[in-house]
């Protein structure tokens, strides 16, 4: 008997606890942050450095914080070449 969810292919890399309910963004920052941007977001965090996110430049980067999870400074490091 095969088991189903063996046939899922590049799951077996991601930690996860609960890979089901996690869409790609949050498995990517679970992986690298060992947090999601989910859960970050909704402690106000960022997904980064842990730092509290509650302020931001302007709105594009507080609906960025909503897409990423990332703060200000962990924006502008990663959008600023
Ligand atoms: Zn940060």
């Amino acid at each position: 008997m095969t088991n189903p969810t063996n046939l899922v292919r590049g799951e077996e890399m991601i930690p996860t606890s609960n890979p089901a309910g996690l869409n790609l963004r949050d498995r990517i920052a679970l992986g690298i942050y060992g947090i999601t941007a989910s859960d970050a977001i909704s402690q106000n965090v960022c997904v980064a450095c842990k730092a509290s996110a509650m302020t931001f430049r302007d709105q594009l980067s507080g609906r960025e914080y909503l897409i990423s999870g990332l703060c200000q400074t962990c924006q502008d490091a990663v959008f600023t070449n």
